[in-house]
């Protein structure tokens, strides 16, 4: 079988998390238990949750030039990911400043940083890496513009285009017709269906595809033409949900970037996100494709 190339285009940060009793109050500095650095960014996780599962996958994206940005690339490359296009800005690099309680209870502050400095330029001087590729995978953590020119680019090649649109972002009209998959969970789903009353008909028919949305511990509903095909998630004993949405991604952009039907591609996407819940952490929880291939049997 060819070797899958796999293009995600977005943010990279690292998880700054502190584990205390309670979240102090304003003004208030209070002792914590614990405290955990841990990589993150949706695109870093979906870039490597693609490499896992056996694509090339490149990444463009920026981070800045300090410990952090060196930490978190040489991790990426470290996982097979491709970084030798990813951007190094002068802004630091993104954090995610995350204070979680005694309950689980959090409370998070995102500076994207270097993120926000991947501009529509420095797709355009990438071009090649768009020639390359079978998919081209995007979130919404990177600028407008620069997605807008990263579906652009994409289409103009005949790539397939993958939009996880999270968090969850008006989308201009006109992109939707550039874009192959538009892929929510329920939650963003409905917030796009909030900002536009006739979402599920109007994207659904603007789409090239498919409106695909993730439904957690149900399963996964897909739109072809007109109907709408359910897809049950697997049986597992949950023990952390975080990223199971990017293992999803993930999986299903490597699975379409294999050729494969709609229907093989939500189940082996489904089988790596089943997989990533009974584990704990965000990448920590990515598994690999021998993993996927076991377990589905
Ligand atoms: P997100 O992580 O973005 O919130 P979802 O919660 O919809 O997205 O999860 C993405 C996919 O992960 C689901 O469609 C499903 O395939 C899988 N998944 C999530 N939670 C579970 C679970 N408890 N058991 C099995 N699969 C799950």
């Amino acid at each position: 079988m060819k070797v899958p190339r796999v293009l995600v285009i977005g943010s990279i940060n690292m998880d700054l998390v502190s584990y205390s009793d309670r979240i102090p109050s304003l003004g208030e500095t209070i002792l914590g238990n614990r405290f955990a650095m841990v990589p993150g960014g949706k695109g870093a996780n979906q870039a490597l949750a693609a490499a896992r599962l056996g694509a090339s996958v490149s990444m463009l994206g920026a981070a800045g030039k300090d410990s952090y940005g060196e930490q978190l690339l040489q991790h990426l490359n470290n996982n097979g990911v491709d970084i030798s296009r990813v951007k190094r800005a002068d802004t630091s690099t993104g954090v995610a400043l995350i204070n979680v309680d005694a309950r689980g209870n959090n409370q998070i502050v995102v500076i994207p940083g270097a993120n926000n400095e991947l501009a529509p330029e420095d797709l355009l001087q990438n071009r090649e890496i768009f020639e390359a590729c079978d998919v081209v995978v995007l979130q919404m953590e990177i600028p407008m513009a620069t997605i807008g020119q990263a579906i652009e680019l994409a289409s103009g090649y005949g790539k397939l285009v993958v939009l996880n649109p999270a968090p969850a972002h008006e989308i201009p009209e006109a992109w939707l017709s550039k874009i192959d998959y538009l892929v929510p969970n329920e939650h963003e789903a409905d917030l796009l269906g909030h900002v536009k009353d006739d979402f599920y008909f109007s994207i659904r028919r603007h789409l090239k595809k498919s409106l695909v949305i993730t439904q957690g511990a149900k399963g996964v509903s897909f739109s072809e033409g007109k109907t709408i095909v359910f897809i049950p998630a697997l049986k597992v004993q949950a023990v952390d949900t975080t990223a199971a949405g990017d293992a999803f991604i993930g999986g299903f952009s490597v699975a379409l970037a294999e050729d494969r039907s709609m229907e093989e591609a939500i189940k082996f996407a489904s089988a790596a996100a089943a997989i990533s819940v009974t584990r704990e952490g965000a990448q920590t929880s990515l598994p690999y494709r021998k993993e996927v291939e076991e377990f589905s049997g």
